[in-house]
């Protein structure tokens, strides 16, 4: 191996090495992998990109690279046992492979998803996230405004990219509010001053 060819080596391992611990100078932010499910089209997919990027260059001052995968179908295995709707954690599991913590995937749907929560056993959600995991999932299917809806994909990425629970002064205006079951994104434009603070890219 000639030195050169070491060199560059080195320098492609110190550019990928960057953990998530020292993003806060922004040099490192990670790639946001969109993975569209069935009739969720690529173009809805991309759309939805621009607007998470704008969100999030809005919030951390980051400009965020989006990608859009291929689209795939929903298989019958992700399916709850009433077979009624899709498992959000069993979508999630089946991207969490290939996500890491500069990779972060985001399964989008226009599905019902639901998971196990408040003591429900499968109880219907906007958005899941599994902490810690690099993955996400959010659906349009019970998002009222469709305007809010990268509001709720933004809200599951802060859970995965930072392992950030919800907002711990239950802030109405902050985005990481706990939805308590009742999710309402209309007056909820970024992050309130506290999760600001906290959360540093
Ligand atoms: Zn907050
Ligand atoms: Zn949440």
């Amino acid at each position: 191996m000639t030195r050169e060819l070491i060199y560059v080596l080195l320098a492609f391992f110190t550019l990928c090495g960057c953990k998530k611990s020292e993003v806060a100078d922004s040099t490192c932010p990670p790639t946001i992998f969109l993975q569209p499910y069935g009739n969720f089209t690529q173009e809805e997919a991309s759309k939805l990109g621009k607007d998470l990027q704008k969100l999030l260059w809005g919030m951390f001052n980051v400009d965020m690279d989006c990608e859009v995968l291929p689209s795939q179908p929903l298989s019958d295995s992700l399916l709850n046992d009433a077979k009624t709707r899709y498992r959000a954690d069993k979508i999630i599991r089946s991207m969490s492979s290939k996500a890491d913590e500069h990779n972060i995937y985001i399964g989008l749907t226009h599905q019902d998803i639901s998971c196990s929560v408040r003591g429900k056993a499968d109880w219907g959600v906007q958005g899941l996230s599994l902490i810690p995991g690099n993955a996400c999932v959010a659906s349009t299917f019970r998002v009222k405004n469709k305007r809010d809806f990268p509001k709720v994909v933004c809200h599951e990425f802060i859970h995965t990219y930072f392992n950030y629970h919800h907002c711990p002064n239950d802030d109405s205006t902050c985005l990481m509010q706990d939805a308590k079951g009742h999710p309402n994104y209309k007056n909820k434009k970024g992050l309130c001053q506290y999760c600001q603070k906290v959360l540093k890219m």
